[in-house]
């Protein structure tokens, strides 16, 4: 069997190891257009910061791929992917021939589509060569904006202020993290944030970068206001690498559908990690959720799958931690919006900063989020993924022991 993988980062890589215990002798040929073995995503945030430094974000070294006995290609961007032949297209020109093919493109972040998105001094933060990008060209000082206020933008908001950078974090809805926290979650967050001197502005998004001599000078929002600045910073979500799956079904514009083996509508083309839609542990339904323990789960599965193991994937189970200056947030399962239905238990402790929401269905754990007291989320997720009847949910004063 001839095996090709499209993609080196958390899927392709934790697809290559376990596929090669699956066939220890068939040729692997993992592809990235990439130039680098596998690094940390989650760590480029700190690399911008400063509080690591480059060599920090290695999790494979050059031997990687012999040591596996992989056939890298490095540096080639897949242009096309032909089911009918079996075939992968390279930029270069080059045809590799697969008998089955594990996508693991993953995704890149969204950019918004507004006149000034390409001056100079437009960044988004996904990529070694993204973090290259932003350090050769962020002066010393003076004013970002940062477009989002997910976890990947507050993160980078935090980056960016620590390097003496003015920051100012422009949030569509009322809140940060508006997808995950609860308001009161949400002030406590916004007051860690607002301590940390950025300057947060909500239920505003920006309609036009403005530049001089082809740098950007200024951002303005909707409603008119402009901020003057000497970077942007978009971090408004991502969009599945898939482009090089044009003509084909296998597609949409969540990602590739995949079922619960990890398998695509095609069966010689299994997908795992950002660029996959897989489902939900806890809803059944498909999910757009991008995280990389996730990605490294689906690509397990898929690895041991194109050999034909035959496993099952779970589902995916959301969980977001975010550390901000000792100021700490774990959230797992459904969010806010969708526990209306269920019984919560929640603890609220103004003078230690802590927070804890637990939303339970059925008797069973579907919702955490902590705020500051954060040690239990290990159980808490133990019992989400498990599903595990808690008899009696914990109730309020007997949380913090
Ligand atoms: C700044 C930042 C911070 C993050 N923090 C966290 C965190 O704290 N916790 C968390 O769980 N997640 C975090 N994430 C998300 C996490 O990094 C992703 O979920 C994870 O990287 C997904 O892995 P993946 O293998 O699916 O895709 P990716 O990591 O995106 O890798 C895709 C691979 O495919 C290759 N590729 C893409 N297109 C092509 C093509 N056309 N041809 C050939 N190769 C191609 C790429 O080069 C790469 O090797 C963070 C992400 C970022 C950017």
């Amino acid at each position: 069997m001839r095996y090709v993988i499209i993609g080196a980062s958390a899927a392709g890589c934790a697809a290559a190891e376990t596929l090669r215990r699956y066939a220890p002798h068939d040729p692997i040929t993992v592809i990235s257009e990439e130039a680098q073995p596998l690094y940390s995503r989650p760590l480029l945030t700190y690399l911008l910061s400063g509080e690591i430094t480059r060599e920090a974000v290695w999790l494979k070294g050059r031997e990687y791929f012999q040591e596996l006995a992989l056939e890298p290609i490095l540096g080639e961007p897949v242009t096309r992917v032909d089911p009918d032949s079996h075939a992968v297209h390279l930029l270069g020109g080059r045809v590799v021939a697969y008998d089955r093919l594990l996508i693991a493109s993953g995704a890149r972040p969204r950019l918004l589509g507004l006149l000034g998105e390409d001056l100079a001094g437009v960044y988004t933060l996904r990529t070694l060569a993204d973090w290259q990008r932003l350090e050769a060209g962020l002066p010393p000082t003076g004013r970002v904006v940062v477009v989002g206020a997910g976890a990947v933008g507050l993160k980078t908001a935090d980056a960016l202020a620590r390097r003496g950078l003015q920051v100012t974090l422009v949030a569509r809805g009322s809140q940060p993290l508006s997808r995950v926290l609860d308001p009161t979650a949400a002030s406590l967050l916004h007051g860690a944030i607002t301590r940390m001197g950025i300057e947060l502005i909500y239920q505003s998004w920006p309609e036009a970068i403005w530049g001089e001599h082809g740098q950007v000078k200024a951002l303005t929002l909707n409603g008119g206001r402009e901020i003057p600045c000497d970077a942007v910073l978009f971090s408004v979500g991502v969009a599945p690498n898939v482009e090089f799956l044009a003509g084909t079904d296998l597609a949409t514009a969540e990602g590739i559908p995949v079922d619960q083996g990890m398998t695509s509508s095609d069966p010689d083309i299994l997908a795992a990690g950002d660029c996959a839609h897989a489902y939900h542990l806890l809803t059944g339904k498909r999910a757009g959720y991008h995280i990389w323990p996730a990605a490294v789960a689906q690509g397990r599965i898929a690895g041991a799958n194109l050999a034909g193991a035959g496993l099952t994937y779970d589902g995916l189970l959301p969980q977001n931690s975010l550390s901000l200056r000792g100021f700490h947030i774990i959230t797992g399962g459904l969010g806010p919006q969708d526990t209306g239905d269920c019984e919560i238990v929640s603890e609220l402790d103004l003078s230690r900063g802590q927070y804890r929401r637990l939303a339970y269905r059925d008797g069973r754990l579907v919702g955490l989020i902590l705020v500051g007291a954060v040690a239990d989320a290990g159980i808490y997720f133990q019992l989400m993924a498990r599903q595990v009847p808690v008899p009696e949910p914990v109730q309020p004063g007997r949380m913090w022991g």
